[in-house]
Protein backbone atom coordinates (compact mmCIF):
# COMPACT_ATOMS: atom_id res chain seq x y z
CA UNK A 1 0.00 0.00 0.00
CA UNK A 2 0.98 3.62 -0.88
CA UNK A 3 2.06 5.72 1.97
CA UNK A 4 -0.44 7.32 4.36
CA UNK A 5 1.97 10.47 4.50
CA UNK A 6 0.91 13.35 2.29
CA UNK A 7 3.41 14.07 -0.74
CA UNK A 8 6.04 15.75 0.83
CA UNK A 9 5.97 19.75 0.02
CA UNK A 10 2.24 19.30 0.12
CA UNK A 11 -0.10 20.19 3.21
CA UNK A 12 -3.24 19.39 4.58
CA UNK A 13 -5.31 22.96 5.17
CA UNK A 14 -8.14 23.41 7.50
CA UNK A 15 -8.39 25.39 11.01
CA UNK A 16 -7.32 28.69 11.45
CA UNK A 17 -4.35 28.31 8.47
CA UNK A 18 -7.76 27.81 6.33
CA UNK A 19 -9.41 30.60 7.55
CA UNK A 20 -5.97 32.54 7.15
CA UNK A 21 -5.40 31.57 3.96
CA UNK A 22 -9.36 32.42 2.67
CA UNK A 23 -8.55 36.03 4.30
CA UNK A 24 -5.76 36.69 2.49
CA UNK A 25 -7.83 35.43 -1.07
CA UNK A 26 -10.58 37.30 -0.29
CA UNK A 27 -9.00 40.73 0.66
CA UNK A 28 -7.09 40.37 -2.33
CA UNK A 29 -9.90 39.26 -4.75
CA UNK A 30 -12.40 42.01 -3.29
CA UNK A 31 -9.56 44.56 -3.54
CA UNK A 32 -8.94 43.74 -7.23
CA UNK A 33 -12.24 43.57 -8.07
CA UNK A 34 -12.76 47.62 -6.88
CA UNK A 35 -10.02 47.93 -9.30
CA UNK A 36 -11.88 46.89 -12.05
CA UNK A 37 -10.05 43.53 -12.43
CA UNK A 38 -12.01 40.35 -13.82
CA UNK A 39 -11.19 37.23 -12.43
CA UNK A 40 -9.70 34.69 -14.21
CA UNK A 41 -9.53 30.95 -13.88
CA UNK A 42 -7.17 29.70 -16.16
CA UNK A 43 -6.57 25.80 -16.39
CA UNK A 44 -4.01 24.20 -13.68
CA UNK A 45 -2.48 22.27 -15.94
CA UNK A 46 -1.03 23.49 -19.67
CA UNK A 47 0.62 21.85 -22.23
CA UNK A 48 4.40 21.94 -21.40
CA UNK A 49 5.68 24.06 -23.72
CA UNK A 50 3.63 26.77 -22.26
CA UNK A 51 5.31 27.44 -19.66
CA UNK A 52 8.44 26.20 -20.98
CA UNK A 53 8.94 28.92 -23.95
CA UNK A 54 7.50 31.84 -21.54
CA UNK A 55 9.70 31.21 -18.34
CA UNK A 56 12.96 30.73 -20.54
CA UNK A 57 14.39 27.16 -20.76
CA UNK A 58 17.58 28.96 -18.28
CA UNK A 59 15.03 29.36 -15.37
CA UNK A 60 14.46 27.64 -12.39
CA UNK A 61 11.26 26.51 -12.78
CA UNK A 62 11.68 25.16 -15.99
CA UNK A 63 15.56 23.36 -15.22
CA UNK A 64 14.38 21.52 -12.18
CA UNK A 65 10.79 22.72 -10.70
CA UNK A 66 8.07 22.10 -12.97
CA UNK A 67 5.75 19.00 -12.63
CA UNK A 68 5.54 17.72 -15.94
CA UNK A 69 3.99 14.21 -17.02
CA UNK A 70 2.61 12.66 -19.96
CA UNK A 71 -0.86 11.83 -20.18
CA UNK A 72 -2.79 8.82 -20.93
CA UNK A 73 -3.19 10.28 -24.87
CA UNK A 74 0.17 10.84 -24.87
CA UNK A 75 0.04 14.52 -24.34
CA UNK A 76 3.10 16.35 -22.50
CA UNK A 77 1.30 18.76 -20.10
CA UNK A 78 2.91 20.12 -17.08
CA UNK A 79 1.06 21.45 -13.47
CA UNK A 80 1.44 25.72 -13.23
CA UNK A 81 3.82 26.69 -11.86
CA UNK A 82 2.69 30.20 -11.93
CA UNK A 83 -0.37 32.23 -13.43
CA UNK A 84 1.16 34.43 -16.01
CA UNK A 85 1.62 32.00 -18.94
CA UNK A 86 -1.81 30.62 -18.47
CA UNK A 87 -3.01 34.34 -19.17
CA UNK A 88 -1.11 34.91 -21.89
CA UNK A 89 -1.82 31.89 -23.66
CA UNK A 90 -5.29 32.48 -22.88
CA UNK A 91 -4.77 36.04 -24.40
CA UNK A 92 -4.15 34.53 -27.13
CA UNK A 93 -6.20 31.49 -27.78
CA UNK A 94 -9.57 33.45 -26.56
CA UNK A 95 -8.51 36.22 -29.15
CA UNK A 96 -8.77 38.87 -26.46
CA UNK A 97 -6.53 41.21 -28.92
CA UNK A 98 -9.41 43.86 -29.73
CA UNK A 99 -10.28 44.18 -25.87
CA UNK A 100 -6.95 45.65 -24.53
CA UNK A 101 -5.84 46.95 -22.11
CA UNK A 102 -7.20 43.89 -20.18
CA UNK A 103 -6.67 43.57 -16.08
CA UNK A 104 -6.76 40.08 -14.23
CA UNK A 105 -7.01 39.03 -11.06
CA UNK A 106 -6.54 35.28 -9.96
CA UNK A 107 -5.98 32.97 -7.05
CA UNK A 108 -5.47 29.19 -6.67
CA UNK A 109 -2.70 26.34 -6.39
CA UNK A 110 0.73 25.99 -8.20
CA UNK A 111 3.33 23.43 -8.17
CA UNK A 112 6.86 23.34 -7.77
CA UNK A 113 9.37 20.53 -7.04
CA UNK A 114 11.56 22.50 -4.62
CA UNK A 115 13.27 21.26 -1.72
CA UNK A 116 10.61 21.98 1.41
CA UNK A 117 11.20 23.77 4.10
CA UNK A 118 9.00 26.58 5.96
CA UNK A 119 7.47 28.84 3.34
CA UNK A 120 8.50 27.00 0.44
CA UNK A 121 5.93 24.20 -0.42
CA UNK A 122 5.70 22.09 -3.46
CA UNK A 123 2.14 22.62 -3.64
CA UNK A 124 1.38 25.94 -2.51
CA UNK A 125 -1.44 29.11 -3.16
CA UNK A 126 -0.77 32.09 -4.74
CA UNK A 127 -2.89 35.53 -5.68
CA UNK A 128 -2.17 36.97 -8.75
CA UNK A 129 -2.92 40.45 -11.22
CA UNK A 130 -1.72 41.21 -14.47
CA UNK A 131 -2.19 43.79 -16.78
CA UNK A 132 -2.10 43.51 -20.28
CA UNK A 133 -1.96 45.87 -23.19
CA UNK A 134 -0.42 49.09 -21.74
CA UNK A 135 3.05 50.25 -22.21
CA UNK A 136 3.36 53.03 -20.49
CA UNK A 137 4.41 53.40 -16.63
CA UNK A 138 0.64 53.67 -15.36
CA UNK A 139 0.28 50.48 -15.53
CA UNK A 140 3.26 49.38 -13.26
CA UNK A 141 2.40 52.57 -10.59
CA UNK A 142 -1.25 50.70 -10.83
CA UNK A 143 -0.36 46.68 -10.25
CA UNK A 144 2.31 48.03 -7.48
CA UNK A 145 0.12 50.37 -5.48
CA UNK A 146 -2.61 47.52 -5.44
CA UNK A 147 -0.47 44.86 -4.07
CA UNK A 148 0.61 47.95 -1.58
CA UNK A 149 -3.25 48.10 -0.52
CA UNK A 150 -3.56 44.45 -0.27
CA UNK A 151 -0.78 44.22 2.33
CA UNK A 152 -2.36 47.37 3.62
CA UNK A 153 -5.31 45.76 4.07
CA UNK A 154 -4.29 42.29 5.41
CA UNK A 155 -2.04 44.68 8.12
CA UNK A 156 1.29 43.31 6.79
CA UNK A 157 2.49 46.58 5.48
CA UNK A 158 3.90 47.77 8.40
CA UNK A 159 6.18 44.64 8.34
CA UNK A 160 7.38 45.07 4.63
CA UNK A 161 9.60 46.91 2.57
CA UNK A 162 8.85 47.15 -1.18
CA UNK A 163 12.02 47.00 -3.41
CA UNK A 164 12.13 48.32 -6.78
CA UNK A 165 14.71 48.24 -9.59
CA UNK A 166 14.02 48.31 -13.25
CA UNK A 167 16.15 46.00 -15.93
CA UNK A 168 15.42 48.57 -18.79
CA UNK A 169 14.75 48.08 -21.73
CA UNK A 170 16.23 45.32 -23.44
CA UNK A 171 18.85 47.40 -24.86
CA UNK A 172 19.61 48.62 -22.08
CA UNK A 173 19.55 44.81 -20.40
CA UNK A 174 21.77 43.63 -23.49
CA UNK A 175 24.16 46.58 -22.51
CA UNK A 176 24.36 45.34 -18.91
CA UNK A 177 24.24 41.83 -19.84
CA UNK A 178 27.47 42.44 -21.53
CA UNK A 179 29.12 44.08 -18.84
CA UNK A 180 28.29 41.50 -16.26
CA UNK A 181 29.74 38.80 -18.51
CA UNK A 182 32.95 40.62 -18.55
CA UNK A 183 33.00 40.64 -15.36
CA UNK A 184 32.22 36.90 -14.07
CA UNK A 185 33.92 35.50 -16.97
CA UNK A 186 37.21 37.00 -14.96
CA UNK A 187 35.92 35.05 -11.75
CA UNK A 188 34.30 31.76 -13.67
CA UNK A 189 36.39 29.59 -11.50
CA UNK A 190 34.99 31.35 -8.45
CA UNK A 191 31.12 30.97 -8.92
CA UNK A 192 29.04 28.25 -7.81
CA UNK A 193 28.03 25.65 -10.16
CA UNK A 194 24.71 26.98 -10.65
CA UNK A 195 25.75 30.77 -11.44
CA UNK A 196 28.60 29.28 -13.63
CA UNK A 197 25.31 27.56 -15.36
CA UNK A 198 23.82 31.08 -15.65
CA UNK A 199 27.16 32.63 -17.09
CA UNK A 200 26.15 31.13 -20.20
CA UNK A 201 22.60 31.01 -19.91
CA UNK A 202 21.87 34.67 -18.13
CA UNK A 203 24.00 36.26 -16.30
CA UNK A 204 21.82 38.86 -15.22
CA UNK A 205 20.34 35.49 -13.07
CA UNK A 206 23.24 35.70 -10.80
CA UNK A 207 22.21 38.66 -8.85
CA UNK A 208 19.48 36.53 -7.76
CA UNK A 209 22.02 33.76 -6.75
CA UNK A 210 21.63 33.04 -2.77
CA UNK A 211 25.35 31.32 -2.36
CA UNK A 212 27.45 33.41 -0.05
CA UNK A 213 30.96 32.83 -2.36
CA UNK A 214 28.26 34.43 -5.57
CA UNK A 215 27.57 37.13 -3.20
CA UNK A 216 30.85 37.71 -2.06
CA UNK A 217 31.36 38.33 -6.01
CA UNK A 218 29.16 40.34 -6.51
CA UNK A 219 29.46 43.64 -4.37
CA UNK A 220 31.86 44.78 -6.76
CA UNK A 221 29.92 43.93 -9.81
CA UNK A 222 28.98 46.18 -12.12
CA UNK A 223 25.82 48.14 -11.23
CA UNK A 224 22.44 47.85 -13.36
CA UNK A 225 21.99 51.82 -13.97
CA UNK A 226 25.06 52.48 -14.93
CA UNK A 227 23.78 51.37 -18.73
CA UNK A 228 20.39 52.39 -18.33
CA UNK A 229 19.71 54.37 -21.54
CA UNK A 230 17.36 57.68 -21.50
CA UNK A 231 14.36 56.05 -21.88
CA UNK A 232 15.04 53.33 -19.91
CA UNK A 233 15.61 56.23 -17.47
CA UNK A 234 12.87 58.42 -18.01
CA UNK A 235 10.61 55.48 -17.77
CA UNK A 236 11.47 54.07 -14.69
CA UNK A 237 11.17 57.81 -13.03
CA UNK A 238 7.80 57.97 -14.11
CA UNK A 239 6.93 55.17 -11.66
CA UNK A 240 8.90 56.32 -9.42
CA UNK A 241 7.03 59.59 -9.37
CA UNK A 242 3.54 57.76 -9.77
CA UNK A 243 3.86 55.60 -6.89
CA UNK A 244 5.13 59.00 -4.53
CA UNK A 245 2.20 60.24 -5.31
CA UNK A 246 0.37 57.42 -3.85
CA UNK A 247 2.25 57.01 -0.76
CA UNK A 248 3.54 53.97 -1.82
CA UNK A 249 7.04 53.56 -0.15
CA UNK A 250 10.08 51.86 -2.04
CA UNK A 251 13.66 51.06 -1.95
CA UNK A 252 15.29 51.23 -5.05
CA UNK A 253 17.37 47.71 -5.32
CA UNK A 254 19.85 47.76 -8.08
CA UNK A 255 20.27 44.15 -7.09
CA UNK A 256 16.83 43.28 -8.05
CA UNK A 257 16.76 41.00 -10.73
CA UNK A 258 13.12 38.50 -11.34
CA UNK A 259 14.07 35.17 -12.38
CA UNK A 260 12.75 34.94 -15.23
CA UNK A 261 14.17 35.55 -18.66
CA UNK A 262 11.13 37.66 -20.32
CA UNK A 263 11.34 40.67 -17.51
CA UNK A 264 11.85 44.09 -19.09
CA UNK A 265 11.92 47.55 -17.14
CA UNK A 266 10.16 47.54 -13.75
CA UNK A 267 10.74 44.55 -11.40
CA UNK A 268 9.72 44.54 -7.79
CA UNK A 269 9.38 42.60 -4.72
CA UNK A 270 7.26 42.98 -1.43
CA UNK A 271 9.87 41.30 1.66
CA UNK A 272 9.68 40.93 4.77
CA UNK A 273 11.75 40.02 8.06
CA UNK A 274 9.60 38.86 9.75
CA UNK A 275 9.14 35.21 8.27
CA UNK A 276 12.86 33.27 8.12
CA UNK A 277 14.74 33.14 5.24
CA UNK A 278 11.64 33.44 3.14
CA UNK A 279 10.77 36.51 2.84
CA UNK A 280 9.14 37.85 -0.30
CA UNK A 281 5.36 38.07 -0.09
CA UNK A 282 4.71 39.44 -3.53
CA UNK A 283 6.99 39.83 -6.29
CA UNK A 284 6.51 40.66 -9.85
CA UNK A 285 7.24 42.49 -12.92
CA UNK A 286 6.96 43.65 -16.49
CA UNK A 287 7.08 41.30 -18.85
CA UNK A 288 6.86 42.99 -22.33
CA UNK A 289 7.89 40.09 -24.61
CA UNK A 290 6.58 36.78 -22.87
CA UNK A 291 2.92 37.26 -25.46
CA UNK A 292 4.94 37.12 -28.72
CA UNK A 293 7.45 34.44 -26.83
CA UNK A 294 4.21 32.68 -27.43
CA UNK A 295 3.52 33.34 -30.38
CA UNK A 296 1.10 35.96 -30.15
CA UNK A 297 1.02 39.72 -31.47
CA UNK A 298 3.77 41.91 -29.76
CA UNK A 299 1.26 42.91 -26.40
CA UNK A 300 3.03 44.77 -23.52
CA UNK A 301 2.38 43.63 -20.10
CA UNK A 302 3.26 43.73 -16.20
CA UNK A 303 2.22 41.22 -13.41
CA UNK A 304 2.79 39.99 -9.87
CA UNK A 305 1.90 37.44 -7.73
CA UNK A 306 2.33 36.56 -3.93
CA UNK A 307 1.81 33.33 -2.19
CA UNK A 308 -0.88 32.72 -0.03
CA UNK A 309 1.08 31.05 2.46
CA UNK A 310 3.20 33.47 3.58
CA UNK A 311 0.65 36.04 3.56
CA UNK A 312 -1.37 34.39 5.53
CA UNK A 313 0.93 33.65 8.46
CA UNK A 314 2.03 37.59 7.71
CA UNK A 315 -1.94 38.97 8.18
CA UNK A 316 -3.12 40.64 11.66
CA UNK A 317 -6.38 41.36 10.03
CA UNK A 318 -7.67 37.59 10.59
CA UNK A 319 -11.26 38.12 11.41
CA UNK A 320 -13.13 36.64 14.16
CA UNK A 321 -14.79 33.61 13.18
CA UNK A 322 -19.09 34.60 14.08
CA UNK A 323 -20.00 32.61 16.93
CA UNK A 324 -20.91 29.07 16.76
CA UNK A 325 -24.28 27.72 18.57
CA UNK A 326 -24.22 24.21 19.66
CA UNK A 327 -27.81 22.59 19.20
CA UNK A 328 -27.68 19.96 21.64
CA UNK A 329 -31.39 17.88 21.34
CA UNK A 330 -31.60 15.50 23.55
CA UNK A 331 -34.52 12.99 23.16
CA UNK A 332 -36.15 11.89 20.11
CA UNK A 333 -38.81 14.83 19.94
CA UNK A 334 -36.16 17.17 20.73
CA UNK A 335 -34.09 15.79 17.56
CA UNK A 336 -36.82 16.02 15.43
CA UNK A 337 -37.58 19.60 15.93
CA UNK A 338 -33.93 20.52 16.34
CA UNK A 339 -33.88 20.32 12.33
CA UNK A 340 -36.12 23.06 12.31
CA UNK A 341 -35.05 25.03 14.77
CA UNK A 342 -31.42 25.12 13.32
CA UNK A 343 -33.18 25.88 10.13
CA UNK A 344 -34.47 29.18 11.05
CA UNK A 345 -31.95 30.23 13.30
CA UNK A 346 -29.58 29.52 10.02
CA UNK A 347 -31.94 31.47 7.92
CA UNK A 348 -31.41 34.51 10.42
CA UNK A 349 -28.07 34.38 10.31
CA UNK A 350 -26.93 32.70 13.09
CA UNK A 351 -24.06 29.70 12.75
CA UNK A 352 -25.78 26.49 14.04
CA UNK A 353 -24.10 22.64 14.61
CA UNK A 354 -26.27 19.78 15.16
CA UNK A 355 -24.14 17.12 17.66
CA UNK A 356 -26.54 14.24 16.14
CA UNK A 357 -26.90 12.23 18.85
CA UNK A 358 -24.87 11.17 22.14
CA UNK A 359 -26.06 12.19 25.45
CA UNK A 360 -25.39 15.54 27.00
CA UNK A 361 -21.96 15.11 28.51
CA UNK A 362 -20.73 13.80 24.70
CA UNK A 363 -22.70 16.45 22.83
CA UNK A 364 -21.26 19.25 25.40
CA UNK A 365 -17.27 17.71 24.77
CA UNK A 366 -18.21 18.62 21.23
CA UNK A 367 -19.52 21.65 21.52
CA UNK A 368 -16.50 22.20 23.53
CA UNK A 369 -14.11 21.49 20.65
CA UNK A 370 -15.53 22.96 18.24
CA UNK A 371 -15.42 26.07 19.66
CA UNK A 372 -19.15 27.01 20.56
CA UNK A 373 -19.69 30.00 22.02
CA UNK A 374 -23.30 28.96 23.54
CA UNK A 375 -25.71 26.03 23.22
CA UNK A 376 -29.11 25.42 23.28
CA UNK A 377 -29.96 22.55 25.21
CA UNK A 378 -33.13 21.02 23.92
CA UNK A 379 -35.13 18.00 25.98
CA UNK A 380 -38.38 16.53 25.33
CA UNK A 381 -39.70 18.32 28.38
CA UNK A 382 -38.90 21.24 27.94
CA UNK A 383 -40.02 21.08 24.03
CA UNK A 384 -43.64 20.03 25.60
CA UNK A 385 -43.46 23.49 27.74
CA UNK A 386 -42.09 25.21 24.59
CA UNK A 387 -38.71 26.18 25.98
CA UNK A 388 -35.52 25.37 25.30
CA UNK A 389 -32.12 26.11 27.88
CA UNK A 390 -29.77 28.59 26.14
CA UNK A 391 -25.98 28.16 27.96
CA UNK A 392 -23.53 30.29 27.74
CA UNK A 393 -19.95 28.51 27.78
CA UNK A 394 -18.05 31.03 28.32
CA UNK A 395 -19.55 32.08 31.81
CA UNK A 396 -21.17 28.70 32.03
CA UNK A 397 -24.37 30.80 32.89
CA UNK A 398 -27.90 29.68 31.56
CA UNK A 399 -31.11 30.32 31.15
CA UNK A 400 -34.41 29.12 30.03
CA UNK A 401 -35.85 31.08 26.80
CA UNK A 402 -39.49 30.21 25.40
CA UNK A 403 -39.19 28.87 21.96
CA UNK A 404 -40.35 32.19 20.16
CA UNK A 405 -37.94 34.27 21.92
CA UNK A 406 -34.78 32.00 21.55
CA UNK A 407 -33.55 34.02 17.79
CA UNK A 408 -34.28 37.69 19.66
CA UNK A 409 -31.92 35.87 22.72
CA UNK A 410 -28.54 35.26 20.58
CA UNK A 411 -27.71 38.25 19.46
CA UNK A 412 -24.39 38.40 21.35
CA UNK A 413 -23.61 35.12 19.67
CA UNK A 414 -23.01 36.68 16.13
P1 LIG B 1 11.71 32.56 -4.21
O1 LIG B 1 12.84 33.48 -4.48
O2 LIG B 1 11.24 32.56 -2.76
O3 LIG B 1 11.93 31.17 -4.76
P2 LIG B 1 10.23 33.12 -6.59
O4 LIG B 1 10.94 34.24 -7.22
O5 LIG B 1 10.43 31.74 -7.10
O6 LIG B 1 10.47 33.14 -5.00
P3 LIG B 1 7.71 33.89 -7.67
O7 LIG B 1 7.80 32.96 -8.80
O8 LIG B 1 7.90 35.32 -7.91
O9 LIG B 1 8.68 33.42 -6.51
O10 LIG B 1 6.33 33.65 -6.89
C1 LIG B 1 5.65 34.71 -6.25
C2 LIG B 1 5.46 34.46 -4.79
O11 LIG B 1 5.02 33.13 -4.55
C3 LIG B 1 6.72 34.57 -3.95
O12 LIG B 1 6.99 35.91 -3.65
C4 LIG B 1 6.33 33.78 -2.73
O13 LIG B 1 5.54 34.56 -1.86
C5 LIG B 1 5.49 32.68 -3.29
N1 LIG B 1 6.26 31.44 -3.48
C6 LIG B 1 7.15 31.14 -4.45
N2 LIG B 1 7.59 29.89 -4.35
C7 LIG B 1 6.97 29.35 -3.26
C8 LIG B 1 6.97 28.06 -2.64
N3 LIG B 1 7.70 27.07 -3.11
N4 LIG B 1 6.20 27.87 -1.54
C9 LIG B 1 5.44 28.88 -1.05
N5 LIG B 1 5.36 30.10 -1.61
C10 LIG B 1 6.13 30.35 -2.69
MG1 LIG C 1 11.62 30.13 -6.58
Amino acid sequence: MASLQPVRGTHDIHGETMRRHRHVEETARNLAARYGYGEIAPPIFEFTPVFARTLGEGSDIVRKEMYTFTDRGGEEVTLRPEFTAGIARAFISEGWRQNLPLKFFAAGPVFRYERPQRGRLRQFHQIDAEILGVAGPEADIEIIALGAEILERLGALDRCRLLLNTLGDPASRQAYRHALLDYFSRYEAKLSPDSRDRLVRNPLRILDSKDPGDRALLAEAPLLHKYLNPASLDFFAAVCRGLDRLGVAYQVNQRLVRGLDYYTHTAFEFVTEALGSQGAVIAGGRYDGLIETLGGPSTPGIGWAGGIERLGMLTSTLPATPGLIALVALGQAAEERAWLLARELRALGHVVDLGFGGGLGRQMKRADRIGARAAILLGDDELSRGEATLRDLGSGEQRRVALPALAGSLGAYR
